[in-house]
């Protein structure tokens, strides 16, 4: 158990009176999915407790139990269709198996698509005996409305600085406070990426600032990042143009940029004009909200750096 959602679990209280339909929310890399797959073996644990050591949770764990069922966006595709949306319809109208309830865990369930998520909104309404369906999402805003009024929603929290400091210190990572830093204080974003995250956010730092001095073209310097994945080079993106945003307004250094980098981030914000630094604070977080699209990464890349180039 991720030792800030003690709390959230314990809320939760009697299982037989856990609603059939949950909207688990809260921002992206803080562990709801972990959140949801125990209470999915909660629901089925022979004990009632998820208990890990029962024939149910094992089964549970290796994904192997016949009465919980995890649907996700297919790899490479942006959005859950309604041939998903029916075979889960159809997986929680069944008798359970071993249990006595079926638990259908929907992840990224923002993601479904129009007809998918109207497909679901039977199931919704009239939800089978001892089913249940347990939505995921760190972008609820973008369900459908009537979905998320048929769902109860339960808004997990992101870790205080310290929580995550200490989980990450049982990672053995070499930098766990730059990390924490980069990721929004989300560690299980953090521990997705490589260990020298903080290094490459630091050398997109120095690309920035050879565009911005005119070192580089915004040609030159999309040569150089167009490969790596493009959700954590947006990531870092987003957090250097909001330090750059926040010296240039209000003059304190965000946190992740303290001590040696001061000096520098100082420089390039009083070199860009806020127009450009929020230009591509903006285009950044925009673009994240478009990753499950195929995008042209040089495009994506070219636009970005182009926010910086020399004037005039
Ligand atoms: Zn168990």
């Amino acid at each position: 158990m991720l030792p800030w959602q003690q709390v959230a679990w314990d809320r939760i209280g009697d299982i037989e009176r856990l609603p059939h339909a949950l909207l688990l929310n809260g921002p992206p890399g803080i562990g709801k999915r972990l959140f949801a797959e125990r209470l999915a073996r909660r629901l089925v644990c022979e004990r009632g407790t998820a208990c890990g050591a029962c024939r149910a949770c094992r089964l549970a764990t290796g994904g192997n139990h016949p009465d919980v069922m995890i649907v996700r966006p297919p790899e490479g595709k942006a959005e859950i269709t309604v041939d998903d949306a029916r075979t889960l319809n159809q997986f929680l109208m069944l008798t359970p198996h071993l249990a006595t309830r079926r638990v259908v865990l929907v992840v990224d369930a923002d993601r479904l698509n129009r007809s998918a998520s109207n497909a679901i909104l039977k199931t919704l309404e009239e939800p089978p005996a001892g089913s249940y369906l347990l939505l995921v999402s760190d972008a609820a805003a973008r369900l459908l409305p009537t979905i998320r009024s048929r769902c109860q929603s339960l808004v997990l929290p992101r870790p205080t600085q310290e929580e995550g400091l200490a989980y990450l210190r049982t990672h053995e990572l070499p930098d766990p406070a730059g990390l924490l830093a980069l990721a929004h204080g989300a560690p299980l974003r953090a521990l997705a990426w490589p260990q020298d995250a903080p290094a490459m956010a630091l050398r997109l730092f120095a690309s920035i600032e050879a565009v911005a001095l005119g070192r580089d073209s915004a040609l030159e310097a999309t040569e150089a990042w167009a490969a790596i994945d493009l959700e954590m080079g947006l990531t870092f993106l987003t957090e250097i143009a909001a330090a750059l945003t926040q010296a240039a307004l209000t003059g304190t250094i965000a946190r992740g940029w303290q001590g040696v980098q001061e000096g520098r981030l100082r420089a390039l914000a009083a070199r860009l004009d806020l127009e450009q630094m929020v230009g591509l604070w903006d285009e950044a977080l925009e673009t994240r909200g478009l990753l499950s699209a195929p995008l042209d990464r040089r495009l994506v890349w070219d636009r970005l750096f182009l926010h910086v180039e020399p004037r005039g």
